[in-house]
């Protein structure tokens, strides 16, 4: 549910400051002559290049253009594999040896860079084939200014080839399916020439009092909470979704729509979500190359305005037990030059058919590829919100509503073979023609299911809050778009071969691959364990864990499918796999030393302090009341046992966990080591918070070394 809560002055100064920061096509027609203005245009719609002397002609225009609003650096801006942006600054300035300087900016500052990247993450790559990578403008997403710098998206991508970024591999794929939807839209649309495919990210995350936050090392450190026993209230009372955003909240929320709206990020809608202190921004849909740029940036942005208003934003998948974790949904389609979403059921039957097309081959892709798509949102964080019964399960399946399920069963019910010319047309009337309407009412939404059909997208709800988009984006294009090829090969054989008709050609295969499509289509409770026992039957994969989930990505299968619509070769898809689960063992190390250093060092010496002024207490008793003093510090005598069960407790569990780690980082293979990370090491960081929080509840608030759930949740 979205309420946008702008206000009329705002939107009127929106528009006004809308993408005053961006190099669009407002400003380059401004400053660029005529022919680079259509090259950058051509480069965009067509992948044209962009020659070395027009290049220095858009870098001149560029600089004039980020001179004029104040910038005095520029800086190659990048995705590498870390997750986070990357970029160095370079001033425009530079002295000219005589004493003077001029300021400098031209075509192959523009064009290409080489950053000193040897220590981002590349799985290898670099190691053993080319030890350099360089950055290359990406024309499609346009430069940007931020603060006093000129900041020029860029793919980054090592000197033998491969890409070392999520950037890269997402360009190829909305390549690839862009073709392979133009062929298939030309059953219907000679005109089409181009299809983008659109994504509409909703970004959860929580805002917490940056001194709360500064005072647990576990968030500092892990962007979680790795201890803290749950609050009184919680989320049990819905309160905070229903309210109205803090003050407090409002203000940051004001401040970082403005920084957007300058960027030309279209945010659009805020509101409150489920758990205290956790809210959600989502944007217009666009373009999805630039809507992942724009996801990075923003949350770059959410941070450094989170500074200014002393917050610190947690994009954390679950940063709090007890409490709904953040996701972020992301709305895909994909939409013709034309100006026809294909996911948006038409007016005549003949669009309907185009419009089935592109549901049933969308629904096929993700059935055959379910296993693949899970992985592509697999880290250790997103862990402990799949399946946690309150996000999507680990299971991949498809919810489509009760409409559409009926459409597709009247459909599949259709006599075999070649339908004949009265049945086509029933079909066609009574089916396919009445879709719009059908949908039009189809309100019915199911929260439960990780991909979901929403009237005119589908809704990839299983992303992580803390992920690049790019990923699944990149997953997600891909299998369409071999899908699509698939479905045009099929058509075209029957066309070809069976001389049928272009209709019924298309017909005849949707038909089938409907009734083949079956088991991924899942309209039921995804939470429940009925569904999991059922799904285990239909054969879908359930990888509740990232290494298992992981190893879809280097299945044969994958690795074919990304080499055959060149998405990403053999090595590179190692090398990403490589990288990941390399990610997931540090993540967890990290969590465990942290862990086990609050526990020796924070939470015991105070459960000691506390039980010593209890044994004080009591031996005070006892020189008072003499032999009756059991009697009275029977709850004393108690706390005192308890604590020291606990204590025991947690020194053998972290011993344990320091063992386990130990054993595990002496592992050469890398699969192994993560396996037992998984297994082995995760299972204590839940042991040991358990006896943690135990002490919490035992212990004197007073002299508890930890801000505590209510705190972190409820400062507003
Ligand atoms: P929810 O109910 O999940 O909050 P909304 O209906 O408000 O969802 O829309 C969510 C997102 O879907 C918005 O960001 C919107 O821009 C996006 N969206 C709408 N149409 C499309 C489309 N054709 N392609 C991609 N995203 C879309
Ligand atoms: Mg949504």
């Amino acid at each position: 549910m979205d309420r946008s809560y702008s206000m009329p002055e705002e939107s009127r100064n929106r528009s006004e400051i809308f993408g005053a920061n961006v190099f669009n096509t407002m400003a380059m027609r401004q400053y660029l002559s005529a022919d680079a203005f259509k090259s950058v245009v051509n480069a965009n719609n067509k992948g044209d290049k962009i020659s070395r002397v027009v290049a220095n002609h858009i870098a001149a225009g560029m600089k004039e253009w980020a001179m004029s609003k104040g910038a005095t650096h520029y800086t190659h801006w990048f995705q590498p594999l870390t997750g986070a942006t990357a970029e160095k600054h370079d001033a425009f300035f530079e002295p000219t040896g005589d004493g003077l300087a001029i300021e400098r900016f031209g075509g192959d500052q523009l064009v290409q860079q080489e950053p000193d990247a040897s220590s981002f993450p590349s799985g290898g790559i670099r190691n053993t084939f080319e030890a350099r990578g360089y950055t290359a403008w990406d024309p499609s997403s346009p430069a940007f200014i931020y603060g006093s710098t000129l900041c020029i998206p860029t793919v980054f991508v090592a000197y033998t080839g491969e890409a070392l970024d999520y950037k890269t591999p997402l360009l190829r794929a909305l390549h690839v399916v862009d073709e392979a939807a133009v062929a298939v839209c030309k059953y219907f649309d000679k005109n089409v020439k181009k299809v983008n495919a659109s994504l509409g990210w909703e970004q959860e995350y929580f805002l917490i009092d940056s001194a709360l936050a500064q005072a647990r090392p576990d968030i500092t450190l892990t962007g979680r909470t790795l201890l803290g026993h749950a609050s009184a209230k919680g989320q049990q009372l819905d309160d905070h979704y229903f309210g109205t955003i803090p003050n407090r909240a409002m203000a940051y929320m004001r401040d970082l729509e403005h920084e957007s709206m300058l960027l030309g990020i279209p945010v659009k809608t805020r509101h409150n979500e489920v758990a205290p202190n956790q809210f959600e921004l989502a944007p217009i849909f666009d373009e999805a190359n630039l809507a992942v740029d724009h996801n990075s940036l923003l949350m770059d942005i959410m941070e450094k305005v989170a500074e200014r208003h002393n917050f610190k934003v947690l994009f954390h998948e679950k940063p709090f037990a007890g409490v709904n974790g953040s996701g972020k949904h992301n709305n895909w389609s994909l939409s013709t030059d034309t100006g026809v979403n294909l996911l948006s059921p038409g007016k005549t039957p003949m669009s309907n058919l185009q419009f089935l097309t592109f549901f049933v081959n969308t629904i096929k892709s993700v059935y055959e590829n379910e296993a693949l798509l899970r992985a592509s949102i697999a880290s250790a964080s997103n862990d402990h919100r799949l399946g946690a019964n309150e996000a999507p399960p680990a299971i991949m399946s498809v919810f489509i509503g009760e409409q559409l399920t009926a459409v597709l069963d009247e459909l599949k019910k259709v006599t075999t073979g070649k339908l004949s010319p009265q049945e086509k047309t029933d079909l066609k009337l009574n089916v396919i023609g009445k879709i719009p309407e059908i949908l039009l009412d189809n309100t019915d939404r199911n929260r439960t299911s990780p991909f979901a059909f929403t009237g005119n997208k589908f809704e990839f709800r299983a992303v992580g809050s803390k992920a690049n988009c790019a990923n699944p984006m990149t997953v997600l294009n891909t299998i369409v778009a071999k899908q699509l090829m698939n479905f045009k090969t099929e058509v075209d054989t029957l066309i070809d071969e069976k001389d049928m008709k272009k209709d019924d050609a298309i017909f005849n295969v949707l038909r089938e691959y409907i009734k083949g499509c079956t088991p991924i289509l899942f309209e039921g409770n995804g939470y429940s364990e009925k569904w999991e026992k059922e799904a285990k039957k239909r054969g879908l994969s359930n990888n509740k864990t990232t290494p298992e989930a992981l190893k879809a990505k280097v299945s044969k299968k994958t690795i074919q499918l990304f080499e055959e619509l060149g998405v990403l070769n053999a090595k590179e898809s190692e090398a990403r796999y490589e990288v990941e689960i390399e990610e997931y063992v540090l993540r967890i190390q990290i969590e465990g030393r942290v862990l086990g250093d609050i526990a020796k060092n924070h939470i015991m010496p105070t459960a000691v302090k506390y039980q010593n002024i209890l044994i004080e207490n009591v031996k005070g008793l006892q020189q008072i009341y003499g032999d009756e003093f059991r009697g009275l510090a029977e709850s004393q005598l108690d706390l005192i046992t308890q604590i020291s069960e606990h204590l025991n407790t947690i020194n053998v569990l972290v011993k344990e966990m320091i063992e386990q780690r130990k054993k595990a980082n002496k592992m050469v293979d890398l699969e192994k080591k993560t396996k037992c990370y998984c297994e082995k090491v995760l299972p204590f960081i839940g042991d040991i918070r358990y006896h943690c929080d135990k002490l919490e509840l035992l212990v004197d608030d007073e002299i508890w070394p930890l801000v505590k759930y209510r705190e972190l949740l409820f400062t507003k």
